[in-house]
């Protein structure tokens, strides 16, 4: 164990916990060292039980606040009925989910899976399928273009086309197919798409992990027209920014972009189980055959039954006007801190970063220590951003209270060095 990054004030008991998933789990991860145990809410308890504002909610698959009782109370109900039948047979919920869940969105059908990394997965194996079936690109030859900073999981064809070198470097041999173009960049996308091999343009509204990376306005519906002129799919990576997250319910909804193909995942559950879903129309969907693709898991009647509550909840629980607005309060009393440790502030409703500029590259993370202690939860991200992101039932009061506890926080950095 690291003795350095644990902070001295650590209870027996959370060094207890830290150190046995550091002896027996694989170090993948370099979590904050607190030990959560319960979750409510905006808010998350520590095992020596202290309160702290959740400001990541899961990577934003909390979306509804955690352990929404009506959530859990579908999952429990459907827990003692029928879990799972694989999709060898039918279930009285499949049906009923998709019908719901396309009815929502628009689209003819429903694709769904686990996490976000197989529906990311599944629209590209539909795109190239699309494109040799519907475009008439060669066998083989399919592109999908994709832009850099991107970040859309972790599986060994997604990491092909990552630019992050922690991601990927010394995971090749690399899957071929993927053309990298700067992110928010029309012109470039306009020169990648006149390869008449290119199936899809797969692009993230946002660019959450990257920290939170917002394009220029107008940069998606232009994107959006490229692809339509050219004949090409434009595939959504909504896993993190839809579902209310930015203040609408997908966050190509700001410019009425209807996605070819649109992905969901995180808090399609509420943060509950791993739901992930594709959607897209019947000459898109119907390219993929019996056989020839699945997931044991995917579409299972426990899903189901949580994800027509997770996302009856966002809408019918004023959750997303919610985002929009205490989003924008988030960002103005951030920026009103006019702190000298905080470049910039940006984001979209509740999805919001802020850049640290400090001379220590660990600034980020010591005021994320420093907001831990003072009872709000964040993590860095690419060395000097920090997501702030908390689940959408947040109140006024809170999102004050966060940016209270923020400016008590960032004096830290004054010691820092
Ligand atoms: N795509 C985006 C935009 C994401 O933010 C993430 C996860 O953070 C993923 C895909 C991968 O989702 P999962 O971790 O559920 O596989």
């Amino acid at each position: 164990m690291d003795a350095i990054t644990l902070p001295p004030t650590l209870s027996d008991l959370s060094r207890y916990y830290l150190e046995l998933e550091e002896k027996y789990g694989a170090h993948n991860y370099h979590p904050l060292p607190v030990v959560l145990t319960r979750g409510e809410g905006i808010y998350v308890w520590d095992v020596d039980g202290r309160r702290y504002i959740d400001c990541l909610s899961g990577y934003s698959a909390v979306n509804q606040g955690h352990c929404h009782p009506l959530i859990v109370r579908a999952l429990v109900e459907q827990a003692g009925k029928l879990t799972l039948t694989s999709r060898a047979f039918h279930s009285d919920l499949l049906g009923e989910y998709a019908r719901y869940i396309t009815g929502v969105f628009g689209y003819d059908k429903v694709l769904p899976m686990n996490t976000g990394v197989e529906a990311v997965e599944t629209a590209i194996k539909l795109s190239r399928r699309w494109g040799y079936q519907a475009k008439g690109i060669p066998g083989n030859k399919a592109k999908i273009v994709v832009c850099a900073g991107n970040f859309h999981g972790r599986t060994s064809t997604v990491i092909s086309f990552s630019t992050d070198p922690d991601s990927n470097s010394r995971f090749g041999p690399y899957m071929p197919g993927f053309v990298i173009i700067p992110y928010n960049d029309p012109i470039a996308l306009e020169q990648a798409l006149q390869d008449p091999h290119v199936a899809g343009f797969l692009v993230e509204p946002i660019q959450g992990e990257a920290g939170v990376v917002v394009p220029d306005e107008g940069y998606l519906s232009k994107a959006w027209q490229l692809c339509r002129d050219a004949n090409v799919l434009f595939i959504a990576d909504e896993i993190q920014t839809g579902l209310g997250r930015t203040g609408r319910m997908l966050a190509c909804d700001h410019e009425a972009v209807r996605p070819d193909i649109l992905i969901l995942g995180k808090a399609l559950s509420g943060g509950v189980l791993p739901v992930s879903a594709v959607l897209a129309d019947d000459a898109i969907m119907l390219t993929i055959r019996p056989g020839e693709h699945g997931s044991t898991y995917g579409g299972n009647p426990l899903a189901c039954k949580v994800s027509i509550m997770a996302l009856t909840v966002l809408q019918e629980e004023g959750m997303i006007g919610n985002a929009q607005q205490l989003g924008e309060l988030f960002r103005t009393e951030l920026n009103k801190l006019s702190s000298p440790y905080i470049r910039l502030v940006r984001g979209k409703g509740l999805l919001n970063a802020v850049v640290i500029d400090h001379g220590n590259p660990g600034a980020a993370w010591e005021l994320c220590l420093a907001l831990k202690e003072n009872g709000l939860l964040a993590k860095p991200t690419h060395g000097d951003k920090i997501r702030l992101a908390p689940p959408l039932v947040i109140t006024r009061e809170e999102v004050m209270e966060c940016v209270g506890i923020i400016k008590e926080s960032l004096r830290t950095l004054d010691r820092l060095k």
